[in-house]
């Protein structure tokens, strides 16, 4: 007898039982399963009823927290115990060395130059999904000091430099960058540009609220030198934005887009979020066509992180039964990705889109795409300093954050130290494994040597190669169409440090 299955709740029925009798992913066209069920009965699948299965199981199986790897090791594995101010200093300035090296060789512009990070931490208004780390004040008074403590801080940390930096990359995080006048950028701005080069390939950008980013604020900071802005959408939808404290009309996103534009930014970005409360299909299909007709060089697709547990990010505003499920987020990425796809937009990494024509898609093309705190960036550079509250430093062989809160940052800065309260230095293991996690994050592939071969790891991807998400040459493992929105799952299996140590509280959000 042959069954034909038509109805969804017994395609996931059937399916949970034959992933649990089999542990395999892949689904054959037809299955007999009178092994399992002691009847003579066949199931023919149609392609659809495949995928369906598929995705459940695959759900079932890899949807666990996990870290997004914008560094590695995470920071709750770094080692505290092993790392010191006066390591830090001397580390970052050997590899401020060393990224200048090419310079003496090539001149000048040969250099691959320094990032900056810069933290603005005060937004006027509490957004209920946000877990970035923000102060909540209409007292723009705070500005001032804000900036002299952040000026103060990099003059420490230009003392240290062994010569003059050239600055490749500034971005404005927060926070709400654009909580700050005008007049107070420029000044933080040309106070940190003061008595250094400026890389001719520069890319400084910033977050930019629609709210608030006033045509001011657009011209003073492309005076400065910016040419990209990231707009935080999230949704448009006006039930979502109650629920997350956030009303934006669709008419601010676009005024904003178009004088962004209209002032001369090369690059636009709009940040939208799946799996928000009371998202629907409908909605995120809306959403997507917003986002096509104001055209944005750059989509970044955040799925939404939920992590209530972490102290003060305020995810408290709904109930967690207002979020969609695991398969429901799955299926609006996948939406959403068919309807940019359609309009034009090629998927980078992990979470973004981006127009053939924006510097992202070109710098994925020319191998130079690199991943770092501030996510995706079109330029590596091995020297990232990060200023400001909470905000974390790279030298590509150490990590260093700074105090989370504003009055132990203040405190620290205003007696001369710097604010670093915590870090990590990278073991020769540590190095790999980053390098690998890295080029899956940026390249989704990774280069593969024997010598490379870390405990466990040939089973782990044993198994994700038998799940259909990664293929595995010789030397080689590729990140498969099917693997790409389980990329973190994919990282993971490299992550030694997690791997060794599970975590015995909540720490990440989920994968999916
Ligand atoms: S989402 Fe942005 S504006 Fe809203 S609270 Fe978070 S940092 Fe502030």
């Amino acid at each position: 007898m042959e069954a034909k299955l038509t109805d969804n709740s017994i395609i996931k029925e059937f399916f949970i039982f034959y992933y649990e009798k089999t542990c395999r992913i892949s689904v054959p066209r037809m299955i007999q399963v009178n092994a399992f069920l002691g009847k003579n009965r066949k199931f023919c699948f149609t392609d659809n009823e495949i995928r369906q299965m598929t995705d459940t199981a695959l759900i079932q199986k890899y949807n666990v927290p996990g870290p997004r790897y914008t560094s590695y090791p995470t920071v709750p594995y770094w080692e505290d115990a092993g790392f010191s101010i006066p390591q830090w200093i001397s580390g970052l300035r050997q590899s401020f060395k060393e990224s200048s090296r090419d310079a003496r060789l090539n001149g000048l512009f040969g250099q691959e130059g320094i990032s900056l990070y810069i933290h603005l931490p005060f937004c006027e208004s509490l957004c209920t999904f946000c877990a970035c780390n923000k102060r909540i004040t209409r007292q723009h008074s705070v500005e001032e000091p804000y900036i002299e403590a952040l000026l103060k801080e990099w003059d420490m940390y230009r003392r240290n430099f062994p010569e003059k930096p050239v600055i490749r990359e500034i971005h404005l995080g927060g926070g709400t960058p654009t909580f700050f006048s005008p007049a107070h950028l420029k000044k933080l701005l040309e106070g940190i540009l003061l008595g250094c080069t400026v890389h001719p390939e520069r890319e400084f950008s910033f977050e930019g609220h629609p709210n608030n980013t006033g045509r001011e604020h657009l011209q003073t900071l492309y005076n400065l030198g910016f040419r990209r802005v990231s707009f935080g959408v999230q949704d448009y939808n006006e039930k979502v934005q109650k629920a997350i404290h956030r009303i934006q009309p669709f008419e601010n996103v676009k005024n904003v887009t178009e004088t962004a534009v209209a002032t001369g930014y090369e690059s636009v970005s709009h940040d939208l979020v799946f799996g928000l409360p009371f998202q629907t299909l409908e909605n995120v299909r809306k959403n997507i066509a917003l986002t096509i007709a104001l055209k944005p060089g750059r989509v970044a697709l955040y799925s939404y992180a939920h992590v209530p547990w972490i102290k003060g990010v305020g995810q408290r505003g709904f109930d967690e039964d207002d979020l969609p499920p695991g398969e429901l987020k799955l299926q609006f990425y996948k939406t959403a990705k068919a309807l940019l796809e359609a309009a034009g937009y090629i998927e980078i990494g992990m979470d973004h889109f981006s127009l053939p024509e924006d510097r992202l898609y070109q710098s994925m093309r020319s191998k130079k795409i690199h991943r770092n705190f501030m996510g995706y960036t079109s330029s590596a550079t091995q020297v990232m300093i990060g200023l400001g509250v909470s905000a974390i430093s790279d030298s590509w062989y150490a990590f260093a954050q700074n105090e989370k809160t504003v009055e132990a940052y203040y405190e620290k800065i205003n007696s001369g130290a710097l604010a670093v309260v915590k870090g990590h230095i990278l073991t020769d293991e540590d190095l790999k494994i980053r390098r690998h996690i890295l080029n899956l994050m940026c390249f989704l592939e990774t280069g593969w040597m024997p010598e490379d071969r870390f405990p466990g790891i040939a089973e782990r991807l044993k198994t994700l190669e038998e799940d259909g998400l990664v293929t595995i040459t010789a030397n080689k493992i590729t990140v498969n169409p099917k693997g790409r929105s389980f990329l973190r799952n994919i990282c993971m299996a490299f992550d030694l440090r997690l791997i060794a140590k599970a975590p015995s509280t909540a720490l990440f959000s989920m994968t999916v």
